[in-house]
């Protein structure tokens, strides 16, 4: 069901995100991806766990996101059984290899993962947990689930939470290739949105954040979000989504995600004042505008990628050459052995004499 936009592109991205993490260097290479952001309990890991189709996320009333969450959703060639073996996740601080099928030992490994580092008081860190989903039924697609914000410490938080938290956020999605998911609950007032405002911050013109209005389900009786919808309030060059996930009562009712999607549906269906705003309404749409933008993104990204890979090509070629011709012979292979030798012995007596600034040169 997933749309095949950019299936092909996508996977490469993954990889080289996935390579740059194990090395553990900064990726020189700035890779897409998409970050949700908004306050605390604003429904950003509800949204997440839609746009995947499965139940997995730590979410609550309470502070359940404390570690930036990578999530790298890998769409599995062929046909789904239909069965649970063929949907799992791997998270890069367990040995290789450990698929985990049994999606609320996720959570709990999530949870558990969360409480090593900071503790079970509510504590907040930057460092990552890296976790990769295998599904049929995702786009190819990395989403960072993060803290929301928060303005009064409890717990164990310092102080400066607030300030933290928010320079947590900026250092994800001030890269100006990582789309902007800003969450702001619908019985909020938009115009004091932290997802908005912190959004803006980093992507002052808006090319690359979405907003979406979650909890539309409990606005105030006679209101509706119609005008937030259309950015009447607050305009947002790539427009608004507007959701309902599920509410507390449905988490505790272990209401699955296919239900709520179903639910979510019947509910626009049945509210007269959002006919005619399908492209704004619901996950699966927030799904198809994500892969369109996305795709987008990659293929502006592309040429500078491919430049500068062809360069490192370039250099890595230039150094090889000037190790000598490669060749089959015999002869040859010794000259180039003896050109080895000499160039070896060079540098080592220049390093005896001193000149080690003309080693680093040559
Ligand atoms: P986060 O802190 O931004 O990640 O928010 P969560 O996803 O953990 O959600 C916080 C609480 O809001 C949970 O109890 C959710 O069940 C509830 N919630 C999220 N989205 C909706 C929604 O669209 N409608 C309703 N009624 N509740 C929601
Ligand atoms: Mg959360």
């Amino acid at each position: 069901k997933a749309p095949p936009l950019g299936s092909s592109v996508i996977p490469i991205v993954n990889k080289l995100q996935d390579i740059f993490a194990q090395l553990g260097s900064q990726s020189s290479i700035e890779l897409p991806q998409v970050a949700v952001v908004g306050s605390q309990s604003s429904g950003k890991s509800s949204v997440l766990e839609a746009l995947v189709g499965r139940d997995f996320l730590p979410r609550g009333n309470d502070i359940c996101t404390r570690r930036p969450l990578v999530l790298q959703l890998l769409q599995t060639k062929g046909r789904s059984n239909g069965g649970s073996d063929d949907e799992w996740g791997e998270f890069l601080h367990l040995p290789k290899d450990t698929r985990i099928y049994d999606f609320s030992e996720i959570r709990r490994e999530i949870e558990a993962e969360t409480n090593r580092l900071v503790g079970e008081n509510k504590g907040v860190a930057d460092k990552q947990i890296r976790l990769k989903i295998y599904s049929p039924n995702v786009l190819d697609i990395t989403l960072v689930d993060l803290p929301g914000i928060t303005k009064v410490p409890v717990g164990d938080q310092p102080t400066d939470i607030e300030a933290r938290i928010r320079t947590m956020i900026l250092s994800y999605i001030k890269a100006p290739t990582c789309l902007i998911l800003a969450v702001t609950p619908a019985n909020s007032d938009l115009a004091n949105s932290d997802a908005l405002q912190i959004a803006a911050n980093a992507d002052p013109d808006g090319h690359r954040t979405i907003g979406v209005i979650t909890k539309l389900d409990i606005m105030d009786k006679g209101t509706d979000a119609r005008n937030l919808l259309l950015g009447k309030v607050v305009p947002l060059r790539l427009g608004y989504v507007g959701v309902v996930n599920r509410c507390q009562e449905d988490i505790l009712l272990n209401r699955t995600v296919k239900e709520a999607l179903i639910a979510e549906e019947k509910f626009f269906r049945s509210r007269p004042v959002y006919h005619g705003l399908t492209d704004r309404l619901g996950i699966p749409q927030l799904a198809k505008k994500l892969n369109q933008i996305l795709v987008q993104h990659i293929k502006v990204l592309l040429p500078d990628l491919k430049s500068r890979i062809s360069n490192a090509l370039v250099a890595t070629a230039k150094e090889h050459q000037s190790y000598g011709e490669v060749t089959e012979s015999r002869a040859g292979q010794g000259a180039l052995l003896l050109n080895f030798l000499s160039k070896y012995c060079e540098a080592y007596s220049s390093l005896l004499e001193g000149k080690s600034e003309e080693m680093s040169t040559s």
